[in-house]
């Protein structure tokens, strides 16, 4: 009998089309159980990292643990550091900036991963509580891109700083401990949501609408009969219970709410989403999920050759302007510091430096596959997303990656066994969106986006892979390695 080994062999057609189509690699189909379990264990560090920084300044403070944890010191400008060493600048409580010097001069070029670490959320004005038929609020404006109706009678709490007029820094965090009050925005019943109804999503909701619940309850004084009379006619009494209250905990008065940065942002931890726990739902994937795992990496990358730098910015969310944003020129101004401590061409540095601008992408939604061009869309498990131009409407505003360096990238992924994909935000003219790119490309850096997909992005609950986001700390030091 003749034996029929053909059949079991693949065709011409079969083995070219293995050789020359491009396959997507969907993670839990191509990573081994070891690996797939390291992914899970590090999103319980990032979880932590997620729920006690759910501000920027909360985030560099922890940030700042982490690295002085692990034998980073201050960067004192003009000093020569040597091999090895971890040094960071926190730059105005919001903006964190962390380097390890490499072997070499910085003239051959720093390893830079850039994220950003502030979050829309929803501010309080600086003249934010008042009383209205029964009830006292606060005044907000938002911040960042928010779909407002997302917010509304969520539970959320408020974290910031207040500076008194004495120069004190007050530290506020409430709605996070499990005893706290938290606070909310009312919305409509449907049952008289009739012209709401009728209304564009864009319209139904307004910023000046988003106002904060705080209280109900009226001040009153039980000292005497005669006292709690004359308190009862007081106006505004529920405003006064409130800054009472306020006054009592903190030592505040209203005028300090000026002097004041406070937030409101979603009360809820990060869970694990999914019967095979396989995603992390939270609040502030956007960016966080590309701050920690850049910072995780530097700290285990010891022994370099190129100086590397993890800078975590604040702003980006309100395009990145002012002192802590990533267009602050202390980016610049430590890198030169660098440069001139080495006696090393300051220019050259820049020139020769490569660097990743760390943020989220869209990740294919089936529920809203309409906006999505599936074919260059980035895939939840699929790994980190390199996304070679940004931008809206024939890539407006893009910093757009030359050829080469997304190819150095893609190599240095490929040499390391990332699992990675590319892909751009959604359809063309659908929208679109920045990063922080565009920034470090005027300085003369090559530099491409590299970031995790995400669900519900900019929501209150946005969902992330597990397998992506331990992607995104394996890029980062294949990156930083270099
Ligand atoms: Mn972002
Ligand atoms: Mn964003």
């Amino acid at each position: 009998m003749e034996e029929k080994v053909e059949k079991s062999e693949k065709t011409k057609g079969e083995l070219l089309k293995e050789k020359l189509f491009y396959k997507a690699k969907q993670g839990f189909e191509v990573l081994d159980g070891e690996k797939i379990k390291k992914a899970y264990d590090f999103c319980e560090g990032y979880k932590k990292y997620l729920d006690d920084g759910k501000t920027e300044r909360e985030v560099a403070c922890e940030t700042v643990k982490i690295l002085e944890g692990n034998g980073f010191k201050t960067y004192e400008f003009g000093k020569k550091y040597n091999s090895g060493d971890g040094v960071y600048i926190n730059n105005g409580g919001k903006y964190i900036l962390a380097a390890r010097i490499g072997e070499k001069t910085v003239d051959n070029g720093i390893n830079i991963i850039a994220a950003h670490i502030d979050s829309p959320r929803i501010d309080l004005k600086q003249r934010p509580l008042y009383e209205d038929n029964g009830f006292a609020f606060f005044k907000t404006h938002y911040y960042g891109g928010i779909k407002k109706y997302q917010w509304m009678t969520i539970p959320l709490a408020l974290h910031g700083v207040i500076i008194k007029s004495d120069g004190e820094a007050v530290n506020v965090k409430i709605g996070e401990d499990e005893n706290d009050p938290v606070f909310c925005i009312t919305d409509l019943l449907p049952h008289l949501a009739k012209d709401q109804y009728a209304k564009n999503l864009s319209d139904a909701f307004s910023g000046e609408g988003l106002n904060i619940l705080v209280g109900s309850r009226q001040f009153t004084d039980d000292t005497s009969k005669e006292d709690k009379e004359k308190t009862e006619k007081i106006p505004e009494r529920i405003k006064l219970n409130i800054l009472s209250i306020l006054n009592e905990k903190y030592g505040i008065t209203e005028s300090d709410f000026i002097s004041a940065e406070l937030s409101l942002v979603p009360a809820a931890k990060a869970k694990d989403v999914g019967f095979d726990r396989s995603m992390l739902g939270a609040y502030g994937h956007d960016d966080r999920v590309c701050a920690y795992p850049p910072v995780m990496a530097l700290i285990e990358c010891k022994n370099l050759n190129n100086t590397a730098c993890v800078i975590l910015a604040d702003k980006e969310e309100i395009g990145s302007e002012g002192n802590t944003s990533m267009q602050s020129h202390i980016f610049r101004h430590f890198i030169e510091s660098l440069a001139e401590s080495q006696n090393v061409c300051k220019a050259k540095t820049f020139m020769n430096s490569k660097c990743l601008s760390a943020d989220v992408n869209a990740a294919f939604d089936p529920n809203y596959a309409e906006v999505y061009e599936a074919r260059n869309a980035a895939f939840i498990n699929n790994g980190v997303v390199v996304t070679k131009y940004t931008g809206s409407k024939g890539k407006g505003g893009s910093s757009d990656a030359s050829a080469e360096f997304v190819n150095y990238v893609r190599k240095v992924f490929d040499d390391n066994d990332i699992l990675w994909q590319t892909s751009e935000l959604g359809k063309v003219d659908q929208g679109g969106g920045g990063t922080v790119a565009a920034y470090i490309a005027n300085l003369n850096i090559n530099v491409v986006d590299l970031g995790v997909g995400l669900l519900s992005m900019h929501a209150p609950f946005e969902v992330a892979s597990k397998i992506d986001i331990y992607m995104m700390y394996e890029a980062s030091k294949a990156f930083i390695e270099a």
